[in-house]
């Protein structure tokens, strides 16, 4: 049986590293106009350094305003998330006892626990 634990934190790892490769943040959308319904243009997407995504020449990235700040929030949020959860993963790990062989450290009575099973689920898209 795969190592469950092992698995999420490889996933985790994975996706952290895909953060740490992107432009560092955090991000703000930067010559954002036009308000119509919702919807605006934006120049560049990116840190306050100048670094990140931008429009070629004079053209802007027009879209729902929601969006864009999603996207400049995820960049910081998205991250700090990841380092929660798998700081929660660490937290749990097989112990052995006289009584058992396979106990998580929570005390649940079997491994991998149910909170790891329930992460498991829940990162399956990762
Ligand atoms: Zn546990």
């Amino acid at each position: 049986m795969t190592d469950l634990r092992a698995s999420l934190l490889a996933r985790l790892d994975r996706a952290l590293a895909i953060c740490e490769a992107a432009t560092p943040g955090p991000w703000a959308c930067y010559d954002a106009w036009g308000r119509d319904r919702g919807r605006v243009n934006v120049h560049r997407i990116g840190n306050d350094r100048g670094v990140g995504l931008q429009a070629t020449s004079c053209a802007d990235i027009g879209g729902p305003k929601a969006d864009f700040e999603f996207i400049a929030h995820a960049r910081t949020a998205y991250p700090a998330l990841l380092r929660i959860v798998r700081a929660e993963v660490e937290q749990h790990y097989r112990v052995q006892t006289n009584l058992r062989d396979n106990e998580c450290a929570c005390e649940e009575l079997e491994w991998p626990c149910r909170y790891l099973q329930d992460l498991a689920a829940a990162l399956e898209s990762l």
